[in-house]
């Protein structure tokens, strides 16, 4: 099926094929008719499925109207649970909003919030925001939400995670009632469903499952490796196997610092994102990594959301996630719609109950390689493929 077939206008049709894209993804295909119809939608799907054009086309469609935008006032409100994110999706509404006239910002908390004051004077077309800062903005009546048409609440499941659900419902009291509802979430959890049940009527629900056709391909296998040479594996693995590019995702802060200098001693040039870092620095690193000119890029977990680099071709789990949704999202950086990509993860022995949860998520186990050299001491035995976590045993 052909983009023109959704629904969408010319000038939109046009900035999606000067994009490249030929034909929509599956998420693309069933949420867009949902979304210009008016209805609410939840919708489960993970990044890399296309999902943030599946809301922005659709969005930038209804929007563009003849009327006119009061100061202070936002017509749609993305909410996302990092300003990494934020800056990706208010990206995505620049790129496909390119042939026509709506506002939009990005507003996340660390950085001065003055600049975000004075745009907001004017009005905004579709503000992305995370929900700290929004509501800061909202207490210090530097917008009013009386004329919002549409809410999207972007991977609600993250927000919840990281402890957004009061700052979320402060801000949904604020909202009136007659709005189009819009939730993307990567799982659909019980926290999630009732988020859904507080702020949507009559939904639409949508699926879509990552292992689709017309899913990215991903080629996911993982190492055994004891704990004290996971640096040294990982260098190895980047001179013998000539790795253009990854991104490597560490459990802290410091094991971030000390993994770049491990590797900088052995002359890989990388650098470290985690939520120590100034915006301004963690920005920079993000736009070297995405220019190419950075190869090898350290982060933590939270530091590393919402990165969205088309054509990423490698992540590595230098420390195994404790979450399986986690190990869902990572590997969901790498392969993006249409292209391939790598998901190594290294696993030691203390990992084991983690590996179990991730490959009984799979519901396959996955591919083991050994690399020379590197043969554990400490054995990780195959895993149980209908393993439960004790806290989830009936
Ligand atoms: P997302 O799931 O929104 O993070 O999107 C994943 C990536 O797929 C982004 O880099 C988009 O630019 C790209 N993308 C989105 N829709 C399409 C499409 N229909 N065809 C090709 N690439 C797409």
């Amino acid at each position: 099926m052909p983009f023109s077939k959704l629904g969408l206008s010319d000038p939109i049709l046009k900035a999606v094929s000067d994009l490249g894209y030929t034909a929509p993804t599956a998420i693309q295909k069933q949420a867009i008719p949902v979304i210009l119809s008016g209805k609410d939608l939840i919708a489960a799907a993970q990044t890399g499925t296309g999902k943030t054009a599946s809301f922005v086309l659709p969005l930038l469609e209804t929007l563009n109207t003849e009327r006119k935008l009061r100061g202070k006032r936002i017509r749609a409100l993305i909410l996302t649970p990092t300003r990494e994110l934020a800056v990706q999706v208010e990206a995505s509404i620049t790129r496909y909003g390119k042939y026509l006239e709506l506002s939009s910002m990005a507003m996340y908390g660390g950085v001065d919030s003055q600049p975000h004051i004075q745009r907001l004077i004017w009005g905004i077309d579709i503000l992305v925001a995370t929900p700290g800062r929004l509501l800061d903005m909202a207490h210090q009546r530097a917008l009013h939400f009386e004329e919002l048409e549409v809410l999207v609440l972007d991977e609600a499941d993250r927000m919840l995670d990281m402890g957004f659900i009061d700052d979320i419902n402060k801000i949904i009291e604020r909202l009136p009632g007659d709005r189009q509802n819009l939730l993307f979430s990567a799982t659909i959890s019980d926290d999630v469903r009732s988020l859904a049940k507080r702020t949507i009527n009559d939904a639409v629900e949508i699926s879509i499952s990552p292992n689709r056709a017309a899913a990215p391909k991903i080629d996911q296998w993982l190492i055994t490796v004891d704990k004290g040479n996971k640096s040294a594996l990982l260098s190895h693995l980047i001179k013998e196997q000539e790795w253009d590019q990854a991104l490597i995702f560490i459990e802290t802060k410091h094991g971030a610092a000390k993994l770049v200098s491990q590797l900088v001693k052995r002359g890989i040039k990388a650098e470290a994102i985690h939520g120590g870092r100034t915006q301004a620095v963690r920005e920079k690193i993000l736009g070297d990594f995405k220019s190419g000119e950075l190869k090898f890029l350290v982060a933590t977990g939270i530091a590393a959301r919402g990165i969205d680099i088309y054509e990423l071709s490698r992540v590595v789990n230098y420390d195994l996630p404790d979450q399986v949704d986690d190990y869902i999202h990572r590997i969901g950086r790498t392969g993006r719609a249409g292209s391939s990509g790598e998901a190594i993860s290294f696993v030691s022995k203390d990992n084991f109950r983690n590996l179990c949860a991730i490959e009984s998520r799979l519901g396959h186990i996955i591919v083991r390689k050994e690399i020379e050299g590197f043969i554990t001491k400490k054995m990780v035995p195959v895993s149980i493929l209908n393993y439960v976590p004790k806290n989830k045993r009936g």
